[in-house]
């Protein structure tokens, strides 16, 4: 038994975030109001001043929101957590919240693709100035930072490369430069990857993958250590307004409760199929954290419980073959996102990180012919015949437009 002192990982899935509510359902109800009515004025005042508890208006908090923010912040052994409307939300509000006009912030170059041009165009507007650089190699990072480095952001493993970033070591610069770590840990879910154990100081998420996890709700989530940056965090959002709204953070709540078996079943399977890609005649080269060939196979080792659920690999034929190979998938969909119960196949130099400049997308690593998988959990002999049926119609098809 690892931990007979705390709940196991997949008991807090089930139950975290959960309290007594009236009538006593065992799913938290669905409070689907803008605003909340006072007792009396007093009471009114009393919520307001913060002398008393309650609920005021669903943009600064809400019963279904809470249980969805109290879950997540168990899960990732965090204080508290503030749910947004989209991942993209969450990663405005941390800028927002911690950086200022002159503020420097050292960024990895493999992360979500908007990431990098909000912090290239609406950070750059308002004097926050971002040095991005390989987070897989720890003297690029020790290079530069400077005095006026405020945050420390990364991504691991990163997107859609799947370098892997030394949180533990990362962290370590943070403190000794007093800027803040923070890390989006969207690709592995609190299931497979614990950021605050190795030292982060700031988590945050897009729920819209795996911690929702059915592709059918668009959320973001940041998670704080203490109740000091809870509070700077709470206004800033409360100003942003970027907040999830009760539906949403009912349907995220109920897809955690699957989060560990889901994911379980996305590494297996992810497992299985980067194995039989390395091997295919027709792949010239297969990133996947799980595999001894990844440059950092050991330090995926240690810092996650599991590989997840992403693959990225070029093919042979480049950038053709494998745009054929995305037409002739028939089980994997042809989308951008990840995380979901259903397999998707996407393209990331024409889509998820079309917006990056050429040179800073390629030196990041995302070439012409790179795509990228994300497993589902459906049977993964299924899900291997749809790619083996692919792959040998791959070079058969006509060349048609190259990018
Ligand atoms: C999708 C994604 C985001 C942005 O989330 P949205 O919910 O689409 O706004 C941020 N980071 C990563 C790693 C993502 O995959």
């Amino acid at each position: 038994m690892e931990n007979n002192e705390e709940t196991y990982f997949e008991t807090k899935c089930v139950h975290s975030g959960i309290k007594e509510y009236e009538y006593g359902p065992v799913v938290p109800p669905i409070y689907q109001t803008s605003t909340f009515k006072f007792k009396s004025a007093g009471h009114g005042a009393a919520l307001f001043a913060g002398d008393e508890k309650g609920y005021i208006y669903t943009r600064m908090g809400n019963p279904t929101i809470e249980a969805m923010e109290d879950s997540v912040a168990e899960l990732e052994g965090g204080h508290k957590a503030l749910g947004c409307g989209s991942g993209m939300a969450a990663v405005h509000t941390v800028f927002a919240t911690l950086t200022q006009t002159g503020d420097h912030v050292v960024c990895s170059n493999a992360i979500y693709g908007p990431t990098t041009t909000l912090l290239n165009s609406v950070m750059k507007r308002y004097g926050v100035h971002t040095t991005f650089v390989d987070a897989s190699d720890i003297g690029e990072i020790e290079n530069a930072v400077t005095k006026k480095t405020r945050i420390i952001y990364i991504e691991t493993p990163g997107n859609p490369t799947l370098a892997i970033a030394d949180i533990e070591a990362i962290a370590e610069i943070a403190r000794r430069t007093g800027a803040y770590l923070v890390v989006d840990n969207t690709f592995m879910s609190p299931a497979l990857q614990k950021p605050f154990e190795f030292g982060a100081d700031i988590i945050l998420h897009s729920m819209t993958k795996f911690l929702n996890g059915h592709a059918d709700v668009i959320g973001g989530v940041i998670i704080v250590k203490d109740e000091e940056t809870y509070c700077q965090f709470r206004k800033t959002l409360n100003q942003l307004g970027g907040v999830i709204d009760p539906f949403n953070s009912f349907l995220v709540h109920r897809g955690i409760k699957t989060l560990a078996l889901r994911m379980e079943r996305h590494c297996e399977s992810a497992a299985t199929i980067a194995e039989y890609l390395e091997s295919h005649p027709a792949v010239a080269k297969v990133m996947f954290p799980g595999l001894p060939s990844h440059p950092q196979f050991e330090l995926a080792q240690k810092q996650q419980k599991g590989p997840g659920g992403l693959i990225s690999f070029e093919l042979k034929g480049g950038c053709q073959a494998g745009r054929n190979l995305m037409d002739c998938v028939k089980l994997f969909q042809l989308a951008v996102s990840l995380g979901g119960v259903e397999s998707l196949i996407q393209h990331p130099a024409s889509m998820t990180h079309a917006s990056m400049e050429k040179e800073v997308r390629l030196a990041a690593g995302i070439t012409d012919g790179l795509v990228r998988l994300s497993i589902g959990i459906e049977n993964v002999k299924d899900l291997l015949l749809d790619l083996e049926q692919g792959l040998e119609k791959v070079g058969k098809v006509r060349d048609e437009v190259i990018i």
